[in-house]
């Protein structure tokens, strides 16, 4: 009785082991749901029947071990079906990692051998690396473990906002429109979203941050047997090579995941080979990983952003609050944009101490500024802190002395020391 939802109504019959590839339109939503047979889409297995609402631009596949057949109502940007895809290769990981978790959760837990997998994936911009992370651990958690989802990628991160580095328990498989709850992460605040800008510093987060995690496993044998997935940044020359390699070496990984690039593969390789504990492993990329240009990038930091705020379909209300000038304290790290040591003459020295705190006069110019509410009690514990969330500026009054500023909730903030980047953010 209503031709233009029966119009737009569409079945799909999936043979095994192919998929469905969909990018959703930009300006509508798409429902889409499990008719017959088995479907996943990124590692989380689809409840039949039950209809799933997908965002504008979500881009997604609904793969099949078994054969399915899919309903979807409404347009798409694109969608097609492909039966060439890695994931017999990614599975394959995925049942060598969960043999290290059962020998790590079946030794005594003071040993060495009770540390799970440390699986770190790498590759360069749009190789996929997010969305094999996210099979990896929701495989995982479907077996009824708990590992740690860490995500380094400055850029396009999936725990936090855009600026971040952050890691989160993954305790079920991840929902395929929800993504990772915001829940509790444990966030470090870099402030920019690309490692140039003060790399020195994103070297120190990434420290403090598997610093961290290394205590929380120190007390919890079940999340040290699961242990960890890395997604990375794509930024595989130069300084971001030797950003990898360092984390590598910080999070004492002992898997790497190598995707869609032989030559990165053979310099891992190289620099690991005396380590015979660490595993280098190349792995295809799949067909279906939509590339980004910068622009649509920029567009997705700044939607992940209004999604901290808003949430993802505008269900959260934040709440507009007013302080004085004097109940905040707002610091810069490392005193602006600075050279990397690499950029510099050979012995030359950056000038500025990367982590060193700048205090910053408060004036129009942190207007649309998103500045990370430290934890710390004291400003020599900033750099070493998490973050308990973030505040966006929208307006500044010199005269009275007023800061306006949106909030996840009304309240007092957890604390009054703010950090500032280059991170900013116009509202629409
Ligand atoms: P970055 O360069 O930001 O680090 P990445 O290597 O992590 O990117 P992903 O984020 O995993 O790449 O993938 C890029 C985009 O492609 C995402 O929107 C993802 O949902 C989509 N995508 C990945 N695999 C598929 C697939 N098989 N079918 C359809 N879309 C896919």
């Amino acid at each position: 009785a209503v031709p233009s939802v029966a119009a737009a109504l569409r079945q799909v019959k999936l043979d095994k082991e192919s998929e469905l590839r969909v990018e959703v339109s930009p300006d509508t939503h798409l429902r889409l749901r499990l008719l017959t047979g088995s479907a996943e889409i990124f590692g989380t297995e689809m409840a039949p029947e039950i209809w799933l609402t997908f965002p504008p631009r979500l881009k997604f596949a609904v793969f099949t071990w078994y054969g399915a057949t899919i309903e979807m109502d409404g347009s798409t940007e694109t969608d097609y079906t492909a039966d060439e895809t890695p994931m017999i290769s990614y599975v394959n990981v995925h049942a060598v990692l969960e043999g290290r978790r059962n020998r790590a959760k079946a030794s005594s837990s003071d040993s060495d051998s009770s540390q799970g997998p440390r699986v770190i994936v790498v590759g360069p911009t749009d190789s996929g690396k997010s969305t094999l992370s996210r099979m990896l651990l929701s495989w995982s958690a479907k077996q009824g473990w708990k590992p740690t989802f860490v995500d380094l990628d400055i850029g396009q991160g999936s725990i936090s906002i855009p600026g971040c580095i952050a890691a989160t328990p993954v305790e079920m498989p991840i929902d395929p429109v929800e993504g990772i709850p915001l829940e509790m992460p444990l966030v470090y605040f870099y402030g920019h979203t690309t490692p140039s800008v003060n790399a020195d510093l994103y070297k120190v987060l990434v420290k403090e941050l598997a610093h961290t995690l290394e205590g929380q496993f120190a007390g919890n044998s079940e999340s040290r047997a699961a242990g960890m997935v890395i997604n990375t940044m794509g930024w595989i020359e130069g300084v971001g090579y030797e950003l990898l390699l360092h984390a590598i070496d910080t999070f004492n990984a002992n898997v790497v995941l190598v995707l869609g690039q032989e030559k990165l593969y053979s310099m891992i390789r190289n620099v690991l080979k005396n380590k015979p504990n660490v595993d280098v492993v190349k792995l295809q990329k799949s067909g279906g990983v939509v590339s980004r240009n910068a622009k649509v990038r920029q567009k997705a930091r700044s939607y992940r952003i209004r999604e901290y705020f808003y949430g993802l379909s505008n269900d959260l209300s934040p709440h507009s609050n007013i302080a004085n000038f004097s109940d905040l304290v707002v610091y810069r790290v490392g005193g602006g944009p600075q050279a990397p040591r690499s950029a510099l003459p050979i012995g030359a020295e950056p000038a500025a101490d990367p982590t060193r705190l700048v205090p910053v006069t408060i004036n129009r110019d942190l207007l649309h500024s998103v500045l990370a509410v430290s934890f710390a009690k004291e400003p020599d514990q900033i750099i070493s802190c998490n973050v308990a969330g973030f505040i966006y500026i929208t307006d500044i009054d010199i005269q009275r002395k007023k800061i306006t500023y949106l909030a996840p909730s009304a309240g007092e903030l957890p604390g009054k020391f703010l950090i500032v980047g280059t991170l900013s953010w116009i509202e629409t």
